[in-house]
């Protein structure tokens, strides 16, 4: 069927294109995001519409795609995104949602493009390939320790631990652990644990700021001593002290895991897109709010241009021309809302490029849903009108929810003296869980997406 098509296509162009596959333009596409922002639904979708041109009216390349395929990536060693598997999921008879991004994954797509236009005609088709390199934002936020020492990490930590009511239990467990004692592996586990736990407990409470990465999402290397240390208060650490120990694993986190990691994915990208899920931080409140903003200038400094290379002493690392920030899961909200979500978009990417003193690459914001879950409804409430969203839950059930409402002006939840309410989707955002809708376009629905295709063009529709 279509599928057989499309890679037959493939193959055929494959051997077309042995000659002129020198003069072939890659586009490395960076897709990142805390766990559970979306980074795995934005993918798959993503990718689903881009090979079925004619459901993004607003991605709009100055060529005519003629064809678009998927194609073995050119990194052997590097996981191949599930793509297959995570369509599966949400165009099966009950979709379901696929599982999250859990470490490194790239997908190779194609597009044989033909210029428009008078000289359209004249000139032949050319082949431009989209890399999409999806990896956990966690594991970008470490860049922020290669220029700390284990002292300066620890004292942020455990800073950290003591703002948030999820540390006390480490906090306690660390109290009554004696860092210049001789190192024991059973003394390190459990340290390690309590502060992996911790660290679990304030990213499930809307925490964003929860470094090291690894520890959330260990990849293969769970269980390893790179992962086993915990910060540790200032203190003598003698030779051989469990103190001396955890530094050095410290040492050995940055050279041996963060270090590769940007050697190897990040410092190739040309164009990043960051999805956040800050409807879920506005819901949590206050705090999470302000941990989102603090770790957006951090997302946001990593993209400095020469950053990473300095930190890693690379040599060549790409500049990266384009970095979208986007507001995800938009049809949790009426749409009549979704102009706020993007002005608080707008004024945390405003406030990240002035507190990471950024100047470089082209950024922009924006509210999006990858796969729109809901349709909408309006109904009059006691002589007023009440913007309701209708699904699916999880439970199977059709069900309309009012989700609460944003504030008018981003600054009520983003200024550090607020003045606003304290609590913003205060409505029944709390227990809405939509299954997906199938990813089918019936007339008069409207897309399955919002926003995909102004995302895609923002991202790619120049290089197309
Ligand atoms: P990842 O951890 O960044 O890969 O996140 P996923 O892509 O797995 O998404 C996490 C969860 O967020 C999903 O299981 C869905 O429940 C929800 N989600 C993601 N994208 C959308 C969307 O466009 N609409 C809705 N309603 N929910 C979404």
């Amino acid at each position: 069927g279509d599928m057989a098509d499309r890679i037959f296509r493939g193959v055929e162009s494959v051997q077309e294109g042995v000659n002129e596959a020198l003069f072939e333009p890659v586009i490395r596409l960076g897709v990142t995001g805390l766990s559970r922002a979306g980074k795995t639904v934005f993918i798959t979708s993503l990718v689903a519409n881009l090979l079925d041109r004619g459901r993004m009216p607003q991605f709009s390349p100055a060529t005519a795609i003629t064809a678009a395929y998927l194609q073995p990536q050119p990194d052997d060693t590097v996981p191949r995104f599930d793509y297959e598997a995570h369509l599966a999921a949400i165009t099966a008879r009950e979709p379901h949602w696929p599982d999250s991004t859990r470490a490194v994954s790239e997908l190779r797509l194609s597009f044989r493009v033909r210029p428009t236009g008078l000289l359209g005609a004249l000139r032949s088709t050319r082949t431009v390939h989209l890399d999409i390199v999806d990896y956990p934002g966690e594991w970008l936020l470490d860049l922020g320790m290669m220029d700390k020492s284990f002292a300066e990490w620890s004292a942020e930590a455990l800073d950290a631990a003591r703002r948030r009511a999820e540390g006390a239990a480490f906090l306690a467990t660390l109290a009554g652990a004696d860092p210049a004692a001789k190192h024991e592996e059973p003394a390190a586990k459990t340290l390690a644990q309590g502060f992996t736990a911790y660290l679990q407990a304030a990213r499930a409470s809307g925490y964003s700021d929860c470094t090291p990465g690894r520890f959330l999402l260990p990849g293969e290397m769970e269980g390893s001593p790179v992962l086993t240390f915990a910060p540790l208060p200032e203190g003598r650490a003698p030779r051989g002290s469990l103190a001396r120990e955890f530094e050095r694993r410290f040492d050995a986190y940055k050279r041996e895991v963060v270090r590769p990691f940007f050697r190897d994915h990040f410092a190739r990208i040309d164009r990043q897109v960051v999805l956040v899920d800050a409807l879920g931080a506005i819901h949590a409140g206050p705090k999470a709010v302000e941990d989102l903003r603090r770790t957006m200038s951090d997302i946001l400094g990593a993209f400095r241009p020469g950053r990473v290379g300095r930190l890693l002493s690379l040599l060549g690392q790409h500049k990266v021309e384009r970095i979208l920030f986007a507001a995800t899961k938009a049809d949790h909200i009426h749409h009549s809302q979704h102009g706020r979500l993007t002005a608080i978009m707008e004024a945390l990417v405003r406030d990240a490029r002035d507190r990471a003193d950024f100047a470089g690459a082209k950024t922009s914001a924006m509210s999006l849903a990858a796969l729109r879950a809901t349709v909408e409804e309006t109904r009059d409430h006691g002589g007023a009108t009440l913007d309701l969203v209708r699904g699916t839950t999880l439970e199977g059930k059709r069900a309309a929810f009012y989700p609460g409402e944003l504030p008018e002006d981003p600054a009520h939840i983003l200024s550090p003296a607020r003045k606003g309410a304290e609590s913003w989707l205060d409505g029944d955002y709390e227990v809405m869980r939509f299954a997906p809708a199938p990813l089918t376009l019936r007339p008069g629905e409207g897309p399955p997406h919002i926003r995909l295709d102004r995302a895609a063009e923002f991202l790619i529709g120049d290089k197309l």
